[in-house]
């Protein structure tokens, strides 16, 4: 075929297409903007998250502080945590927000509102009307205290060799491994990875998160 046959039959298929394919689409957040400045990191688009998922800005702030164990302000339309958190850690946070706190589970649609009857927080969706008790997934100080997260970066001694050669050490009640150490070493470590109580990490250059 020639080109400006091919062209012209490309010009015709995108005649045919629908402008957009879907109306409702799935409800999607705002990309985050998020970097690391120094000892700190920034959410530069804090209040466009909470203005799409229509959220209070403190709502989803304190939620935030909370899981990430970190001390945060909010600076005009800016969070700024006091330690270094991946933007992927951030990004899993929101997601559970999101799905604990606006999204429908009928309709999947993000037009809900949080109604507190007696003592239980309702999920009241003005799209289909389906109502759902929220569950707060209550993780006492204790826990998250004594947890190892993906993104947390760590400082152990390497106490010991597995048996395919990764050094391994032991933080609180996890088995850290870490490819590439050698007994006696102590490393600061990024966690990749966690299965159970055990722990994956790299060898990292930042400053450690806990
Ligand atoms: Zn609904």
């Amino acid at each position: 075929m020639a080109d400006n046959d091919y062209m012209a039959l490309l010009d015709r298929a995108k005649e045919v297409l629908p402008e957009t394919i879907e109306n409702h689409e799935r409800f999607e957040l705002p990309e985050l903007d998020i970097l690391q400045e120094g000892k700190t990191t920034v959410f530069r688009n804090f209040i466009d998250v909470t203005d799409k998922l229509r959220r209070g800005p403190q709502h989803l702030l304190q939620f935030l502080l909370k899981e990430l164990g970190t001390p945060g302000n909010i600076e005009g339309r800016r969070v700024v945590f006091k330690a270094k958190i991946s933007s992927l850690t951030i990004n899993e946070k929101i997601q559970t927000y999101t799905e604990t706190y606006v999204i429908c589970s009928e309709c999947g649609l993000p037009d809900t509102k949080i109604v507190k009857e007696d003592r239980t927080l309702i999920l009241e969706c003005e799209a289909c009307g389906a109502r759902r008790s929220i569950n707060v997934r209550k993780a006492s100080k204790s826990d998250s205290q004594n947890i190892i997260r993906v993104g947390d970066i760590i400082e152990i001694l390497i106490s010991d060799v597995g048996k395919k050669g990764d050094g391994m050490g032991k933080c609180m009640d996890y088995i850290v491994v870490v490819p590439g150490t050698a007994r006696g070493n102590t490393v600061r470590v990024k966690i990749t990875n966690l299965s159970g109580k055990t722990a994956f990490g790299l060898v990292t250059a930042e400053p450690a998160t806990r």
